[in-house]
């Protein structure tokens, strides 16, 4: 099963992208770190990417289904999986479906996690994380200890970082949606989107999204 999953920054899609490479035995290809890590092994590809990454440019999109086009072809991607922050445009939402239909596959499901900016804004902007070990606490849910020691490390670096506040957080939506909208038309005339509501508790949303999945 081939899957698009979106969902807005700081939504928690990455989290539920996770549960969902468990449950569908299908890994996530999330392609700009594919991209990052391709660069660095030196690869013909990732040479390439290296010019157009050195100069700030943008890949193109036909490199960036290249890559795409090896992972697939990899063992474990075989019997499909899970698209995150691919594709961004209706071109390249084209070419993808051009590529799974040149490998007999098709993107069978669309998955949109749907969570308002205020319920982003509070996540978001309440969220103290560890800098030694990458602890995440929240002042209302799961607030960091009061003398400041991470329980998990023992380390006493626990912040606010910098971009969560409802600044940026409200930037990064305007933007998410800007570009999401014009790619869910695209899968909605093919009738396989499924908006799910993402907020409340990790399983309640987990559960939806199974559901979503007919699973
Ligand atoms: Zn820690």
């Amino acid at each position: 099963m081939d899957i698009l999953l979106f969902g807005p920054p700081g939504a928690g899609k990455g989290t539920q992208a996770k549960l969902l490479t468990e449950e569908l035995r299908a890994p996530q290809i999330a392609t700009g770190d594919m991209m990052r890590a391709e660069r660095q092994s030196g690869s013909e590809l990732g040479k390439k990417f290296d010019e157009y990454m050195s100069a700030g440019k943008l890949v193109p999109d036909d490199l960036v289904i290249e890559l795409i086009r090896k992972r697939l072809s990899q063992d474990d991607a075989k019997g499909g999986a899970i698209f995150d922050g691919f594709p961004r445009t209706v071109p390249q939402a084209e070419a993808l479906d051009a590529l799974l239909a040149s490998m007999g596959r098709q993107i069978d499901r669309v998955i949109a996690l749907d969570v308002p900016l205020s319920a982003i804004v509070e996540r978001v902007v309440g969220r103290r994380v560890c800098l030694d070990c990458g602890q995440t606490y929240h002042v209302s849910y799961n607030p960091p200890p009061s003398d400041g020691v991470c329980v998990s490390c023992k380390g006493k670096n626990i912040v606010q970082r910098k971009d969560d506040t409802e600044e940026v957080v409200s930037t990064r939506f305007e933007q998410y949606e800007a570009m999401t909208q014009p790619v869910l038309a695209h899968y909605q005339a093919r009738g396989i989107v499924k908006v799910i509501d993402g907020v409340g508790e990790l399983e309640a949303v987990t559960a939806r999204l199974r559901e979503a999945l007919g699973r």
